[in-house]
């Protein structure tokens, strides 16, 4: 690797100097990092860019107050090292973003990664040349850097959202995404609080700021099934147990359908009586996280009845914690089923709109009309504010890949070739695009999202690395493996309970096609998928090279 100089916040002090590298990745989040590691481990020279001023990706974004995982911390983070394993304690079974932001950190530190990151770099364009058969990526300010293989781990919730509502710019106030949340702390203190949203981002914050603020107003236009997270301290005896198992843990994980340790209850809701029903959903409500999915009926999602029953169980257990009946009834989604939309699991959310100073407005009855300069104005009236949180989701799965300028083979742009949804292969490679790869992009995930990632950075590097020993420079994924992995995807897709107009269709962002975003074949088919591209030791991944070399020489 070129020696290159970077300043205290790693930048190159030569902004537009062409640098050259092995590979480049963008994205410091989870995978980005990961992916670094492997790269570097196997001796190839490497940069990571990332527009932000530190590592951590979603993890250095969202310092909203409340933000915490909702897989449990130790399932989430890294398993490529027992030694990393052993010596971070993570503090609670979910951990707080302040600790995953730290963690990262560690990470980065303890392998030695920050010399290859060079941060404040917004890519803005990353074209391949087929002569060369390398890509030249640039940056915002002005850098530009190529590279044999680009590797785009840009996240799938990563570009924020706002809504299209009039006047939302004339708000003198505090306006806040969550996803673009300032260093320094806010303070909420005798403020006047709107949040607008109650997707997982909105019902994380506003039960972890109404004790500070002035009052709160939640703006809510679909309500959801949200249910305990049920987080504790993770005590000195689970801490010994995690430390005394990693093999097995790693062992179950490595080989679980999503990603996490639970484990399926082996029942069905139509084999069960009505009291035995009324237990076991007491004892799924008071499971952790996403065991209210996967340690729940067998055919909860697949069974109207079944899952309508456990919708009713939640909407009673609504009505005992929120005092007001309107505003428990306000709080009960009659419009989808669980898992219609991405549940939210929550810390004492109910029992916020218990306190005095926290109102709940349904844009359902009373729609928004404006926000003016003082606040937000809906049909029933104005309510004036200090600050508002737009908790509005994201351009989720391609929204930043399609802002990268990303142009392949013979000058497509990923956007058009993407112009009805993502086309991939195994969420990671898509035709027509050489040496690219996206891990835990579009089609990747459909649960504990590092636990597939890890599959996708592990292909990818072990790819890279076959190509190399064989000296093949160009690696595009056939047409037909794409099209078979979007046939899988077609396929299951009709398995999927979620709603067209959620963000897993892109149904949440205007003009978006509506596509299909998630892996329905969950870690099994990409599992299926690559060690069949392995096995075949990768038939037909340097072919298109191989044809291209013969055009270039008259051969055909
Ligand atoms: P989201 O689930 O898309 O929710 C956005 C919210 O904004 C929804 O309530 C939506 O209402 C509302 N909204 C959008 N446009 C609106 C408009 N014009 N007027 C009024 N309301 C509007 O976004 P999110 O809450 O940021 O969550 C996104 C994803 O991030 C989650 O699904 C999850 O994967 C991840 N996340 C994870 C955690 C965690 O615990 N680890 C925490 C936060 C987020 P409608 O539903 O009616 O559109």
């Amino acid at each position: 690797m070129p020696a290159q100089s970077l300043d205290h916040q790693g930048r190159d002090q030569q902004a537009g100097v062409v640098d050259v590298v092995d590979v480049v990745i963008v994205g410091a989040g989870i995978l980005g990092i990961n992916q670094l590691y492997r790269a570097v481990q196997a001796g190839y020279s490497v940069r990571l860019l990332d527009q932000a001023g530190g590592v951590g990706g979603t993890w250095y974004w969202n310092r909203y107050p409340g933000c915490r995982f909702d897989s449990e911390s130790y399932t989430y983070g890294y398993l490529f090292s027992e030694e990393l394993w052993q010596e971070w304690d993570w503090s609670e079974e979910f951990a707080a973003q302040p600790e995953t932001e730290r963690y990262l950190n560690h990470v980065v530190d303890k392998f030695d990664l920050r010399r290859h990151i060079r941060l404040n770099s917004k890519v803005t364009s990353a074209v391949w040349d087929e002569g060369s058969a390398t890509w030249t990526t640039g940056t915002e300010d002005g850098f530009q850097i190529r590279s044999q293989y680009l590797v785009s781990a840009t996240g799938v919730l990563s570009v924020p959202q706002y809504p299209d509502i009039p006047g939302r710019e004339d708000f003198l106030g505090e306006s806040y995404h969550p996803v673009r949340w300032p260093k320094e702390p806010v303070d909420f203190r005798g403020k006047r609080v709107a949040v607008i949203g109650t997707g997982s981002t909105g019902v994380q914050i506003a039960p972890a700021i109404a004790d500070e603020a002035a009052s709160i107003t939640m703006y809510q236009r679909s309500a959801t099934w949200a249910t305990p997270l049920n987080n504790h301290p993770i005590s000195a005896e689970q801490q010994a147990f995690l430390k005394a198992n990693y093999a097995p843990i790693k062992a179950e994980l490595d080989a679980s359908v999503g990603g996490f340790l639970h484990k399926p209850p082996g029942k069905k809701w139509v084999d069960q009586s009505p009291q035995e029903r009324e237990e076991f959903f007491e004892t799924v409500w008071n499971s952790p996280g996403f065991a209210k999915i996967s340690t729940n009926y067998e055919d909860m999602l697949f069974n109207r009845e079944a899952n309508a029953d456990w919708c009713a169980f939640m909407a009673r257990k609504i009505r005992a914690i929120v005092k007001e009946s309107a505003t428990a009834e306000k709080l009960i989604p009659t419009d989808h089923l669980y898992v219609g939309l991405r549940p939210p699991y929550v810390t004492d959310y109910y029992e916020m709109y218990n306190k005095p100073n926290v109102e709940l407005v349904s844009l359902r009855e009373t729609p928004i009309v404006k926000v003016t300069e003082t606040g937000i104005e809906t049909s029933d009236g104005l309510r004036e504010f200090d600050i508002i949180i737009w908790a509005t989701g994201f351009d989720f799965g391609t929204g930043a890949m399609r802002r990268m300028g990303i142009v392949g083979a013979g000058g497509l742009t990923l956007n058009d070739y993407w112009a009805d949804g993502p086309l991939t292969y195994c969420g990671i490679m898509t035709h027509g695009f050489p040496n690219f790869f996206f891990p835990g992009g579009p089609h990747g995930a459909a649960g504990n999202n590092p636990r597939y990632g890890e599959l996708q950075v592990t292909f990818i590097q072990d790819l890279i690395d076959f190509a190399r020993a064989r000296e093949q420079r160009r690696i595009e994924v056939p047409k037909e493996a794409e099209q078979a992995w979007m046939d899988m995807i077609s396929e299951l897709e009709a398995y999927s309970s979620f709603e067209k107009r959620g963000q897993y269709y892109g149904g949440n962002t205007p003009g978006k096609p509506k596509a299909y975003l998630l892996n329905p074949g969950g870690r099994p088919k990409l599992d299926e998928f690559m060690a069949k591209a392995v096995d075949s030791d990768y038939q037909g991944f340097f072919d298109t090279g191989r044809r291209a070399a013969a055009t270039a020489e008259g051969v055909v």
